[in-house]
């Protein structure tokens, strides 16, 4: 399941940070994630319940943050939200746009106690 090693994969950042800041109990992970990162939150969270296990993380609560999808035109310059892939720009139909947020997938903050 893809959820499970992204799951996996935060446990690993999280307790090595962890480490680094000299061990502790890890109290929460902060993620973010783009409405178009392809990542089901519900699943996640079940994963991460079960991926924390034996680590660090056992008592740690997971927290996720959505970032909505935003894009930019190129012809006209408008910025506009996104909720999908294949967009044209709302304002001048152009398709010369790019997608500027919405893909993040990453760890934001790790509490230490
Ligand atoms: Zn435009």
């Amino acid at each position: 399941m893809h959820e499970m090693s992204i799951a996996l994969s935060i446990c690993d950042l999280a307790a090595a940070e962890a480490h680094k800041a000299g061990g502790g109990r890890i109290k929460e992970v902060e993620v973010e994630i783009g409405t178009l990162a392809g990542v089901m939150v519900e699943a996640l969270e079940f994963c991460f319940e079960t991926a924390k296990r034996s680590t660090p993380l056992a008592e740690a609560n997971l927290k996720i943050v959505t970032v909505p999808a935003a894009g930019h035109c190129h012809t006209c310059g408008a910025r506009f939200a996104a909720d999908h892939y294949l967009v044209t720009c709302p304002e001048c139909h152009s398709f010369q746009v790019v997608i500027e947020q919405g893909k993040e997938l990453r760890v934001k903050t790790i509490s230490i106690e």
